[in-house]
């Protein structure tokens, strides 16, 4: 049965929404459902909704359409403001993954040995994800390719600029491709999102869920 909140409303591959089912992913949340088509659709998306509302999901599947599994290259990095929620962003995007085949996910994050990070990096990743001070550091070692990238997601972007990771990211998003579909999530939309959004995005489409699904 297809209802509007139904992931089988969406542009995407049998493989995916068969996968979607095994995780017990019945129907779109709010902010799945705002969001989904606008970033199927290619576009830059700043998306406001309260934790626990499936923001992983939204920009986990507009990864998982859009990559070549077959191309060994880092395709999307995820800005997450500690290592904590990118261990737990990490394990969603490889749940969400599972469907399109062997993916790599490397989170890269402060507080644990770069050298180690380096060594994974040389086999090579699909995704990335992880902290702004590590990421920076890999680029300034030049340790990391994001040449092949096509997206960028700045999650909780709120938490990170109140961390004061605002130049940090600045960079991290520098050493990016110039053309790539930018996602920012964040729970609220202060002054400070705003003016990341303006120089990181690029036309934004602006969506926002006032209540937990
Ligand atoms: P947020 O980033 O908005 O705080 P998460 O992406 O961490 O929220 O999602 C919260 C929980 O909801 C996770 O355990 C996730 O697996 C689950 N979840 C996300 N989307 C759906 C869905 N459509 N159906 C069922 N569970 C979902
Ligand atoms: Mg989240």
């Amino acid at each position: 049965m297809t209802t509007p909140l139904s992931f089988s409303s969406l542009p995407l591959s049998p493989a995916i929404l068969d996968n979607l089912g095994t995780l017990d992913y019945q129907a779109m949340t709010p902010i799945q459902a705002q969001s989904l088509p606008l970033i199927l659709a290619g576009q830059d998306l700043i998306a406001q909704a309260k934790t626990g509302s499936g923001k992983t999901a939204a920009f986990g599947l507009g990864i998982v359409h859009k990559l070549d599994a077959t191309a060994y290259r880092i395709q999307a990095l995820v800005l997450c403001p500690t290592r904590e929620l990118s261990e737990q962003v990490a394990n969603e995007l490889r749940r969400l993954a599972r469907a399109i085949g062997n993916i790599k996910v490397l989170t890269l994050c402060g507080g644990t040995p770069i050298r180690p990070q380096i060594e994974s990096l040389k086999f090579g990743a699909h995704i990335i994800v992880g902290t702004p001070g590590r990421l920076m550091d890999h680029i300034e070692r030049d340790s990391v390719d994001f040449s092949g990238l096509n997206t960028l997601v700045l999650d909780e972007a709120d938490r990170m600029l109140d961390m004061g990771f605002y130049d940090d990211v600045a960079k991290v998003v520098g050493a990016c491709p110039g053309i790539r579909q930018t996602l920012l999530f964040s729970a609220t939309y202060a002054d400070d999102i705003r003016k990341a959004s303006a120089r990181f995005l690029n036309k934004p489409a602006e969506v926002k869920v006032e209540s937990v699904h």
